[in-house]
């Protein structure tokens, strides 16, 4: 009848024991005794039977940790593990749970989807399978879970902007999740990290869970608060299967050929990436299983009520310390509107289109992807890839489809762009190698001896678009009114603020972290580590963004200029809109409401950067040529050697502070 003595064992062991506690009411001694009975005849069984290794009896990979060994004490209850080997996935670290919780629990955290969503996917299959294994025994409920963490939102940076927009989709994925199925999804606060752990071992029990499920996070912190709840869960009877989401290639997957370490350039791991998901495309490209697949409703109501769970709570319209103003609110919900069913369909629109100037779509994104004022030029998903409405995958797979099935040939801009998402799998991959970059560190740990400068007044007229260079605050601009910002304005910010202002990458990361709606750890940090030169496969030193030229190049008409700078909107020639301090007298611009001066002089600020750059990264000599351009878009970089030498370090600051800031 069974496959091996093993399984006998276990489903004797979970579908006896459990039943017992379920169908009857013994006092809790006698339910004890009939454990202790049972585990004693099991134990002779495993005995005669030595194959039997799994259930009750001890075995030296189930040796139980310093925690649990005080447990043992007591045999009935005590839980048991098999040691993490290295093809483990940290989910299987931990036991089978032995008494009678049978609930899934689905914890979401970046992932606020129903499609494509393999921890709710896994839960409702495992909810399913134990129905079918064991018709008899109550049906496994699946509940939903969101712990919302104010201190964990400030302490991870994570703005009023993107709190708003994680609620919204909160919102949208509670309803899907209730109306088409009867999960609840239930929404819970907790103080800190460790609170949120001691609030999920509540809740596990509460609840009778014996299975949390969730996908994994790869930040340091979230890393270790997940690690902890492993190694505690099994203590109160409770699996924790942890599944993979968030690349398309898992962290730690690829390798660089010559060396077997995590690559620290793009290029050489994006061309391994395209190798190895050509080769396993059912592996890698492979959906999740839909809710569709399942049976509906998946919880009967009344075993809901059973557990005080009538309804999923409701989600909070707003986070105390995290509040927008009305109308500020109202223009994001218009401009980002929430939930997979938006993603999706903005992600349908963007790989169907045309591929004509007006509404250029993934056809035409190679030409199109530059020019900030261009609605449609990129996606304008990664709001929605930020708190997990959409996966990359769903991207991929839907970009294929346009694309005939190929995935990296075909339409140029459609190879394009999935190479744009293999970012996303390169940083979260990077992160994980060095995660140095989650603890306030460089990259290069050497360029910790960089000289910044800080001056909050000149930072202040950074953040809010009041340096005197358009297209820097047209970009700041933007950001404060929508959260977000073109890619190649976020570059040309992030160089303006780390090279012409010298000041500290980690600022700008922060700063950004907090107003953008698609504050997204990995690719920030990536992003302004390449930008400052501080990062792996970053841009060389002593190329240098000159703001006038980008935008003369990517905003030719100052379209992008003039809707984000009103000021200069009525300006005629593209001279006056690139670059007015050029054309218009310190008069002319104050009667425009402009800067009467630029924040520093373009020319004198590029020499103070690469002297300063020079001076922790230079060999002392003339500056190199670069080789090629690598790879972070097609940039156009100032390549000129320095000429005259870099002033010493001490005399660094002063040498240029009368030259560098002409006015705030
Ligand atoms: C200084 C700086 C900070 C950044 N901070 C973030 C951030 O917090 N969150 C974020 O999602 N992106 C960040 N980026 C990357 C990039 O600017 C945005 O992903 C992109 O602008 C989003 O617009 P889109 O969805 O229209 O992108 P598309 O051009 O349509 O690209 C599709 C998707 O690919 C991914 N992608 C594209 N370019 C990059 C890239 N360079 N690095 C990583 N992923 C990329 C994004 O998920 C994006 O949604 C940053 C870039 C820089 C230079």
């Amino acid at each position: 009848m069974f496959k091996n003595h093993a399984s006998a064992n276990k489903l004797f062991n979970r579908f006896t024991i459990t039943r017992l506690f379920q169908s009857t009411r013994y006092p809790f001694f006698l339910s004890r005794l009939i454990i202790f009975t049972i585990r004693s005849l099991l134990k002779v069984y495993n005995k005669l039977y030595p194959l039997n290794v799994l259930v009750m009896s001890p075995h030296k990979a189930n040796q139980p940790t310093d925690r649990s060994k005080k447990r043992s004490q007591s045999p009935p209850s005590s839980p048991k593990r098999r040691k993490i080997s290295q093809n483990d996935s940290m989910a299987d670290a931990v036991t089978k749970p032995s008494n009678g919780k049978n609930n899934m629990l689905v914890w979401f955290r970046s992932d606020l989807r129903t499609k494509d969503n393999p921890a709710l996917a896994h839960a409702l299959q495992k909810a399913q399978d134990q129905h079918e294994s064991e018709p008899g025994r109550r049906k496994a409920l699946v509940i939903a879970l969101f712990v919302l963490s104010p201190s964990e939102f400030r302490s991870h940076d994570v703005g009023a902007v993107k709190v708003d927009f994680i609620l919204r989709n909160l919102a949208t994925l509670s309803e899907i999740l209730w109306e088409s199925y009867r999960i609840p999804l239930l929404v819970k606060t907790s103080s800190s990290a460790a609170d949120v752990i001691k609030d999920m071992h509540q809740l596990c029990n509460a609840y009778s869970v014996s299975d949390l499920f969730a996908n994994q996070e790869y930040e340091i912190d979230e890393s270790r608060r997940d690690a902890k709840l492993i190694k505690s869960l099994p203590n109160d009877h409770v699996e924790f299967h942890l599944h993979q989401d968030q690349c398309v290639v898992p962290p730690g997957v690829l390798k660089s050929k010559s060396s077997n370490l995590t690559y620290t350039v793009y290029s050489p791991f994006k061309r391994m990436w395209f190798d190895v998901v050509k080769k396993s495309k059912d592996k890698y490209l492979t959906l999740a299983r839909p809710l569709s697949d399942f049976p509906s409703p998946m919880n009967s109501v009344a075993d809901l009520e059973s557990l005080s769970i009538a309804h999923p709570d409701a989600i909070p319209d707003v986070l105390k310390g995290f509040e927008l103003e009305a109308e500020k609110k109202k223009h994001l919900e218009e401009l980002w509107p929430a939930g997979e069913v938006n993603a999706l369909q903005n992600l349908d629109k963007f790989c169907s289109g045309a591929g004509k100037h007006e509404s250029p779509g993934i056809t035409a994104y190679n030409d199109a992807r530059n020019y900030p004022n261009l609605e449609n030029g990129t996606s304008r998903l990664s709001p929605y890839l930020a708190v997990g409405a959409l996966t990359t995958k769903q991207c991929i797979v839907k970009a294929m489809e346009a694309n005939g099935g190929k995935l990296d040939t075909g339409s140029s801009g459609i190879v394009t762009w999935i190479q744009e998402l293999i970012w996303r799998d390169f940083y979260r991959n990077v992160l994980v190698g060095f995660p140095r970059v989650c603890m306030s560190k460089p990259f290069k740990l050497e360029t910790m001896n960089i000289q910044w400068l800080f001056e909050d007044d000149v930072f202040q007229s950074w953040c809010y678009g009041k340096t005197g260079y358009p297209i820097v605050d047209a970009g700041m601009r933007q950001l404060q009114k929508t959260g977000w910002m073109h890619n190649r304005v976020r570059m040309i910010v992030a160089s303006f603020l780390t090279k012409h202002l010298l000041h500290n990458w980690q600022h700008g990361e922060k700063f950004f972290a907090n107003s953008l709606i698609d504050g997204d750890f990995a690719s920030n940090n990536g992003g302004w580590q390449w930008v400052a030169s501080t990062g792996t496969d970053a841009q060389p030193y002593f190329r240098i963004f000159n703001p006038y030229t980008q935008s003369e190049k990517f905003d030719p008409d100052g379209v992008y200029i003039k809707r984000w700078v009103p000021e200069l909107a009525g300006l005629k020639t593209s001279a006056a809109i690139h670059n007015p301090h050029s054309v218009l007298s310190a008069k002319e611009l104050v009667k425009l409401g402009y800067r009467e001066k630029p924040i520093v002089d373009h020319k004198v600020a590029r020499e103070r950067a690469i002297a300063a750059f020079k001076l922790v990264l230079g060999k002392g000599g003339p500056v190199p040529k670069p080789k090629s351009n690598q790879g972070y878009g097609n940039h156009d970089y100032e390549e000129k050697e320095t000429k005259g030498g870099a002033p010493k370090t001490k005399a660094l600051e002063s040498y240029f502070k009368d030259k560098i800031k002409s006015e705030n």
